[in-house]
């Protein structure tokens, strides 16, 4: 069989739940990231209920637009997994029992003390001139075909809808058989910012994003990060691509200054972490209308026990009080939502976890609870250290907008930024995103 270039490619997704919205498609996105990175141009995310024709029919249609179609989903031992039969419908072929995918199933079931069931062993069946692709962490194998079609030919992989089972079929069954365009150069490169808003961080590097540029560059801004991407793509050596990828790079790093908090995919909590860990600091934290959520983006990241000695979720005033020692007469004279809460709530979580430093957040998410003085957003982050790293307890008062769920994650981001500009020392930007 002769190889096809796979310039381009086609993602289908296949399942009732991701039709009907109860399941988020995060495969198409996954394979999508991971095709660009080779250089392989995603055209179409498809998709479709567990329906036979419907099936059939997307199958045909994207492989007849492109010449590599990956389709995730549906290959399980339950009525409703229908892929296998579609990518028969299309070959025109039988389906056959694999030999090596059955007893790689017997083997994988016995090795539970379980015997293979017949639903169960309709999942070593394949289309007559597919392959099996290995399933790793689960019983459904892939399935690797090439279809011909009226309007042209595609290579066909039909991989398993859970991300545990399809990312290493991916990596291992998938990627070593793709033939992105010979002689192509990829080269990506991400610098991510904070503290200031997208328009202004375009307006201080004119042109650069113009549409015919290589490398191309773009700016993506999310719950209050921005980041710059920088792809080059095309025939130059890969040392050259490189050189060009930095000359841009650079360019957009001095302009940003202070700004910018890391260059690749690394998250705001990782970057506070790695400086307090260079700084051999502890971090705690002391949270309200976040509930944890700043605790566990900080958790989030491996290693994250280095430099995080943990949080109070301190959600009532009673525990404002007894956790983190919060005056009464701080929460009788400002309330809970105050700058003068803000700064006990982190002055106490310092003091009580012997950390070096503690953030603090107390705020209104909503939707309900707000006022004329106090609006849905109002959120106090405020902030302590110890003395060495000088400064008295700050707070700064923020105006979220945005439902319940934006107010309680930019505010937990908002409290990573203020941290993130005390951490580098000198003056921080004269007011952060939506600070009042
Ligand atoms: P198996 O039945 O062996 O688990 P399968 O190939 O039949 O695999 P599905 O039954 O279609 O997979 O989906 C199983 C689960 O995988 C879904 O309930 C969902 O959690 C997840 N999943 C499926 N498709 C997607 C997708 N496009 N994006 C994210 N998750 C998905």
């Amino acid at each position: 069989m002769s190889a096809l270039v796979h310039t381009h490619a086609a993602i289908l997704s296949i399942g009732d739940e991701l039709v009907r919205g109860q399941t988020l498609d995060t495969n198409s996105r996954l394979i999508s990231a991971r095709l660009m990175d080779l250089g392989i141009e995603t055209i179409e995310h498809a998709t479709v209920g567990d329906d036979l024709d419907a099936l059939v029919g997307a199958i045909r249609r994207l492989s007849s637009r492109a010449p590599l179609v990956v389709a995730t989903g549906g290959l399980g031992p339950t009525d409703d997994d229908l892929t296998r039969d579609a990518l028969a419908a299309v070959l025109g072929d039988q389906l056959v029992e694999d030999s090596d995918a059955l007893a790689q199933l017997t083997e994988r079931l016995r090795s539970r003390g379980r015997d293979v069931s017949a639903a169960q062993r309709m999942q070593a069946l394949r289309p007559a001139t597919a392959r099996c692709l290995r399933n790793d962490f689960g019983t459904a194998p892939g399935l690797a075909a090439r279809v011909r079609v009226d309007g042209g030919q595609a290579d066909v992989f039909c991989l398993p809808g859970p991300p545990g089972e399809l990312v290493p079929m991916w990596e291992r069954s998938v990627v070593p058989l793709l033939r992105p365009q010979p002689g192509l150069t990829i080269r990506t490169r991400f610098i991510k910012l904070i503290g200031i808003p997208e328009a202004e961080a375009a307006a201080r590097v004119p042109g650069i994003m113009a549409r015919d540029a290589n490398p191309q560059v773009g700016i993506t801004a999310s719950g209050g990060i921005l980041t710059w991407r920088i792809r080059y793509r095309g025939t130059l050596a890969p040392d050259a691509a490189e050189a060009e990828v930095e000359r841009v790079a650079r360019r957009i790093t001095d302009a940003m200054g202070e700004h910018v908090f890391a260059h690749g995919e690394v998250s705001l909590a990782a970057a506070v972490l790695d400086t307090l860990k260079a700084r051999g600091q502890m971090l705690a934290t002391v949270e309200s209308c976040t509930g944890g959520l700043l605790g566990a983006q900080i958790t989030a990241v491996p290693g994250s026990s280095a430099a995080f000695a943990g949080g109070f979720v301190t959600y009532t005033n009673a525990l404002k009080q007894s956790q983190v020692g919060v005056r009464e007469q701080t929460l009788a004279a400002h309330g809970a939502v105050s700058a003068a809460c803000a700064r006990e709530m982190a002055a106490g979580g310092l003091e009580r976890s012997g950390a070096d430093w503690c953030v603090s957040i107390t705020g209104i998410a909503g939707p309900d609870g707000g006022s004329a003085e106090k609006p849905v957003g109002t959120v106090h982050v405020g902030l302590a250290r110890r003395a060495g790293d000088g400064g008295p307890v700050e707070a700064r008062r923020f105006l979220i907008p945005g439902r319940r769920d934006d107010v309680r994650e930019r505010a937990a981001m908002s409290a990573l930024a203020m941290l993130w500009f005390a951490l580098r020392g000198g003056d921080p930007p004269a007011r952060l995103l939506w600070e009042q």
